[in-house]
C-alpha cells in the first residue's frame, strides 16, 4: 500500500458515511501521486494526513420562527480546513441536501482552488440543511439572522470570510451581514458577495460564469480554436449558469439548453437569457415556463435528458454529480469536445474517466470555478483599501487570473508526466503551494 492509498484508507475508516468527502479525496489525493513520491518529506511530515484533516469543524443549531408562529431549527456547518496561505475562504451552501460529507467535500476543494487563484486565501466552506425554496423573504431574513448570530463568533475579515453559494445570493448574504454588522458593531469585509452600496465589488455576481468561460476560451485558443459559432449546453439556471451562459453567448456560442431541479429547456434557437434572468433572478419562479414564454421552446420534465442534447461544449453549473458515467458516454457519443464544470464535482469519477479516454478537454471545477472566489479576493482586497474599482478594472483582474489557472496547470501536468491531464494539473498546481507553506509553518 502506498502513501496515498493508507492515508485514503485512513481517511474512509475515520469518517465512515461520508460518500462526497471521500469522493472528492480519491480524486485529489490519486492526482498527487507524484508529487509526494518526488518529496518524501512530506511523508514524514504526515502532510496529507494534515491536509485532509479540517483545521476546525463548527456544527450548531439554528432555531427560527416562520411567518405563521412555528418554531423549526435546522443544523449550521462551518469547516474551517487550511488556512497555511490566507484565512478560511468559501460559501455557505443553503440546501435540503447539506450535510457534514458535502460541507467537507466541497471545503478540501476550496483549499486548491483558492491556492489555484494565485491570491493570499486559505479554505473553507459552511451551509445549512434549510431549504429557502416557497420562504417568504422575512422567513429567509430570520434564517439569516439565527445562522449569523452563532456564525459570528467564529469568522472575522482576517480569520474567515464566507460568501455565497447554492441557495445563498445577494438578498441572503445582505442579512446575514447586516446581522454580523449588528452584533459585533464592525462594518468589515466579512463575507463576499455584498451589494454595491455596502462594500461589494462589481463583476461578483458574474466572476464565476464569466470566469468559467474565460478559462475555457483559453482552452479553445490553445488549440487554435474559439467558442465562436459553438453549441453549448449549460446546466443549472442560477448565478453560475446564467452568467456562463451570457459571457458565451457574447463570445459568439449558442447556448441551446439549461435547466433547473425540475427539468430542463431545448431552445434550438439559442436561449434567450433576459427570459431566463427574469423567471429565475426575479419571479424566482420554475424554468418550465420559458417554454410558454418563447415559441418554439421545449420543456422536459427531469435533468438528466439534457446531457442527451449534442453540443461541442458542456458546461454543468447545478450541482455534484450531474454528469455520471452514462451520460458521459452519451456525451462523447454525440461530438463533445470540451467539459468545463462550473459547479463544483458535477461529473462524477467514473464520467471524468470517459471523458479523459476520449481525449475531451476536461477542465476540473477546482480550477475552472475559481473566478468567484478570486474576485470575492478581490472585494477582500478593495474592502482593506477602501477602494472601488470600475468594472473593467475587476474583469481584467478576473481574465487575467483564469488565463494563468490555465497555463498554471498546463504547466504542472506537463512536468509531471501528465500531459492533458487537467484533474491531476490543477491538484498539483494548487497543492504544492499549500504544502510549502504547511511544511514551513512546522506540525501545526
Ligand atoms: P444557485 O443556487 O444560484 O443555482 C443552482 C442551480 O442549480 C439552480 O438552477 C438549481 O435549480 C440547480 N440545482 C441545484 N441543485 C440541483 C439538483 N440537485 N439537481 C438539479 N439542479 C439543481 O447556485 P450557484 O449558481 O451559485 O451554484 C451552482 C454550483 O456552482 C454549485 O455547485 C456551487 O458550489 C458552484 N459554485 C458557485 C460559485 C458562486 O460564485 N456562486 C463559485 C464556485 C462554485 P433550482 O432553481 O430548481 O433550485
Amino acid at each position: 500500500m502506498d502513501y496515498v492509498e493508507r492515508v485514503l484508507s485512513e481517511l474512509k475508516a475515520k469518517n465512515p458515511n461520508e460518500p462526497e468527502f471521500h469522493q472528492a479525496a480519491t480524486e485529489i489525493l490519486n492526482g498527487l501521486r507524484p508529487v509526494v513520491e518526488k518529496h518524501p518529506e512530506y511523508e514524514k511530515a504526515a502532510l496529507l494526513e494534515r491536509f485532509v484533516e479540517p483545521e476546525r469543524v463548527v456544527m450548531f443549531r439554528v432555531p427560527w420562527v416562520d411567518d405563521a408562529g412555528s418554531v423549526h431549527v435546522n443544523k449550521g456547518y462551518r469547516v474551517q480546513f487550511n488556512s497555511a496561505i490566507g484565512p478560511y475562504k468559501g460559501g455557505l451552501r443553503f440546501h435540503p441536501s447539506v450535510n457534514l460529507s458535502i460541507i467537507k467535500f466541497l471545503g478540501l476543494e476550496q483549499i486548491l482552488k483558492n491556492s489555484l487563484t494565485g491570491l493570499p486565501i486559505g479554505g473553507g466552506k459552511g451551509g445549512s440543511d434549510f431549504d429557502p425554496k416557497g420562504k417568504s423573504d422575512n422567513e429567509i431574513m430570520r434564517f439569516c439572522q439565527s445562522f449569523m448570530t452563532e456564525l459570528c463568533r467564529h469568522i472575522g475579515q482576517d480569520t474567515d470570510v464566507p460568501a455565497g453559494d447554492i441557495g445563498v445570493g445577494g438578498r441572503e448574504v445582505g442579512y446575514l451581514f447586516g446581522q454580523y454588522k449588528r452584533i459585533r458593531n464592525e462594518h468589515v469585509g466579512v463575507l463576499t458577495g455584498r451589494g454595491l452600496t455596502y462594500g461589494g465589488s462589481l463583476v461578483r455576481t458574474e466572476a464565476t460564469g464569466y470566469g468559467l468561460v474565460y478559462i475555457t476560451a483559453e482552452a479553445l485558443k490553445a488549440r487554435g480554436d474559439s467558442f465562436e459559432g459553438k453549441t453549448v449546453v449549460v446546466s443549472g439556471s442560477g448565478n453560475v449558469a446564467i452568467y456562463a451562459a451570457e459571457k458565451a453567448q457574447s463570445l459568439g456560442a449558442k447556448v441551446v439548453a439549461m435547466y433547473d431541479s425540475n427539468g430542463y429547456v431545448y431552445d434550438k434557437e439559442g436561449i434567450k437569457l433576459d427570459v431566463i434572468k427574469q423567471i429565475k433572478e426575479i419571479e424566482r419562479a420554475r424554468i418550465k415556463e420559458y417554454a410558454s414564454r418563447v415559441k418554439g421552446a421545449e420543456y422536459h420534465e427531469g435533468c438528466k435528458g439534457i446531457w442527451t442534447i449534442p453540443c461541442d461544449i458542456a458546461l454543468p453549473c447545478a450541482t455534484q454529480n450531474e454528469i455520471d458515467g452514462a451520460s458521459a458516454r452519451i456525451l462523447v457519443k454525440n461530438g463533445v469536445k470540451y467539459v468545463a464544470e462550473g459547479a463544483n464535482m458535477p461529473t462524477d469519477l467514473e464520467g471524468i474517466e470517459v471523458f479523459q479516454k476520449a481525449g475531451v478537454v476536461f477542465l476540473p471545477a477546482k480550477a475552472a470555478n475559481a473566478g468567484g472566489v478570486a474576485t470575492s479576493a478581490l472585494e477582500m482586497a478593495q474592502s482593506s483599501g477602501r477602494l472601488f474599482w470600475t468594472f473593467e478594472e475587476v474583469d481584467a483582474k478576473l481574465k487575467n487570473i483564469m488565463v494563468n489557472i490555465y497555463h498554471n496547470m498546463d504547466a504542472a501536468a506537463k512536468e509531471y508526466g501528465c500531459e492533458g491531464d487537467y484533474v491531476a494539473g490543477a491538484n498539483i498546481a494548487g497543492f504544492i503551494k499549500v504544502a510549502t507553506a504547511m511544511m514551513a509553518q512546522g506540525v501545526v
